[in-house]
């Protein structure tokens, strides 16, 4: 009799296993015999030349989260971090988990709407900032400590040299209230597959494990050695993590950059003589196409690798790159917010861990499995065989802050993380993402959640209906465009509507392209067909 259970088709990293301690948080973990280097430069701003030793970091990350235990906030309790990229941030990030708390980063260009809508989605109980943003989170009526100077004393601001002075003498320690592997320090927000912003809970586990698997490539060789540039957004994932913590705990230095910049971009890799670069595409379009690269002798650079990750990487750009820079490998990466961060990559073929396709984004790390299955069914498919990519691992997020309904629908109950990316795995273990099935738009690779700007497009008195969809773009990888629905009687044009929306979320998130249209079509189910949207969008703009 023939058997109903059909065979799972499930693939393991090619790599051996790797330890995750279990006894560590995640400060514990990166600073791990920290001490032994005290004198090290951990953080150097590029452009000021503010740094912070390795000593300086285990002290006042202590120093924070001692005062932070001192003015009451206790275990699962949830910050609001609103700080560009400064030498700070990760002191910031760690002391805030060294203290039982949750860090959760917003993006420090967020309109003050945006920075209070994830603030009480988090049920947060303190800001983090720096005086030039303090405008923009005074107005959310929680006490807020800003990070570096700031001229006037504001009735609700707590400086931070003033606390870290009191966390010297604070006795207050987390003792009684020892931190536990698996209690939550982390809440990103994404998109997720579907609707608006979502806070990603994680733990110390899921961040270390990650940690544990991503570095498992980096020789020992290379253990103090990596000057990484710390260019990506420190609220991000990709970059507290993939950079920030990952840098520490390979005894590292960071050079930290603000915003990106051209001519301060090629200064700092060569003045601070940065050996490894993790950007997004449309860095990399840059670092090709414009004519300041040309004013730099590229030979000065000691640039020994760059990380390509959180959107695709076109091939033409890679063979642009890879004739423009030779000798400067290009590691391509794939990840999520809710895997922790990283989760396929090519690592260093330099350390005998075999040597990743071109145009594949890399291996399964250790300890993690995938599966890649057919959207419609579920099943799972063979190798060679495109369907969503699945993954399994410690470092699954434990689900969306208090949204049990979209928790369910991304991890499956026997603990598959469902990706919303398609993907395929090939005979040597190499795979590749082919495709994205999830709503999530990434404009240079931020998040942009097409349900958020619907949202603020049918606030507008004259709109009827509206969907917002991506639009391939080669400078951006895609771009926010909306088919709108207009009230008959509406006076405003295309360009009126584009404005509105830009007045009301920042600036990465506006809308580059508006279509009037008659319908917004939709499935049976009431379910935007957005696929449909977006051919019948391109196919109007050929046509002009
Ligand atoms: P985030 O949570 O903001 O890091 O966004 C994760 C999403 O970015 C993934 O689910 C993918 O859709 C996309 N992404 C990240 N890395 C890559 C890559 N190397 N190639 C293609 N898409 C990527």
């Amino acid at each position: 009799q023939e058997t109903m259970e059909e065979k799972e088709h499930i693939f393991q990293s090619l790599y051996p296993a790797v330890a995750v301690p279990n006894n560590m948080t995640l400060s514990e973990f990166v600073l791990h015999e920290a001490e032994l280097y005290a004198e090290k430069v951990a953080f150097v701003e590029a452009v000021s030349g503010k740094q912070y030793t390795y000593g300086q970091v285990i002290r006042d990350t202590r120093r924070f989260a001692k005062a932070l235990r001192s003015l009451g906030l206790r275990k699962g309790r949830v910050v609001v971090v609103v700080l560009p990229n400064m030498a700070e941030y990760a002191i910031v990030a760690l002391g805030i988990m060294a203290a039982g708390g949750v860090f959760s980063g917003a993006n420090p260009l967020a309109h003050s709407s945006e920075i209070r809508k994830q603030a009480e989605l988090a049920d947060a109980e303190l800001i983090v900032t720096v005086a030039s943003m303090f405008e923009k989170v005074s107005c959310l009526g929680l006490p807020v400590i800003i990070v570096g100077k700031y001229e006037e004393r504001v009735s609700n601001a707590i400086s931070w040299e003033e606390l870290l002075k009191a966390g010297d003498r604070a006795g207050v320690d987390n003792a009684e209230d020892p931190i536990n592997q698996n209690d939550l320090c982390a809440l990103p927000f994404s998109s997720g597959t579907t609707g608006t912003t979502k806070g990603v809970m994680l733990t110390h586990r899921n961040l270390v494990a990650n940690l544990c698997s991503s570095l498992f490539s980096v020789g020992s060789d290379m253990i103090g050695k990596v000057t990484t540039l710390g260019l990506m957004p420190f609220f991000h994932i990709y970059g507290i993590i993939g950079i920030c913590c990952a840098t520490l705990r390979n005894k590292g230095k960071v050079v930290v950059m603000g915003r990106f910049e051209l001519r301060t971009f090629f200064n700092a890799l060569i003045v601070h003589e940065v050996n490894f670069a993790p950007i997004v595409p449309p860095i990399m379009l840059e670092l090709v196409k414009n004519p300041v690269v040309d004013e730099f002798d590229l030979k000065q650079l000691k640039l020994h690798a760059i990380m390509t990750a959180a959107a695709p990487l076109a091939p033409d750009l890679l063979a642009a790159f890879e004739k423009k820079f030779p000798g400067v490998q290009v590691q391509e990466a794939y990840g999520l917010t809710e895997h922790s961060c990283i989760t396929l990559t090519h690592g260093d073929p330099s350390k005998g861990h075999g040597i990743a396709k071109r145009n594949s984004v890399g291996f399964i790390l250790p300890n993690l499995e995938m599966k890649f299955i057919d959207p419609d069914n579920g099943r799972s498919l063979p190798k060679n065989t495109p369907g969503e990519v699945c993954v399994r691992s410690q470092c699954v997020m434990q689900g969306y802050y208090k949204n049990k309904e979209e928790t369910d629908r991304t991890i499956d109950a026997n603990g598959w993380l469902h990706t919303g990316d398609i993907g395929y795995i090939d005979d040597e273990g190499d795979v590749y993402i082919v495709d994205r099935i999830k709503e999530l738009i990434k404009y240079k690779g931020f998040q942009v959640a097409p349900a958020e700007l619907e949202a603020v497009l049918l606030s507008h008195p004259s709109i009827l209906d509206a969907a917002v969809v991506p639009l391939a773009d080669e400078e951006a990888g895609e771009i926010p465009a909306a088919c709108v629905v207009m009230n008959p009687n509406a006076k405003e044009s295309e360009k009126d509507i584009m404005n509105y929306v830009g007045s009301n979320v920042t600036s990465y998130k506006k809308l580059r392209v508006v279509q009037f249209v008659d319908s917004i079509p939709k499935s049976a189910s009431g379910k935007i067909m957005r696929r449909f949207l977006r051919d019948e969008m391109v196919k109007r703009m050929d046509i002009i």
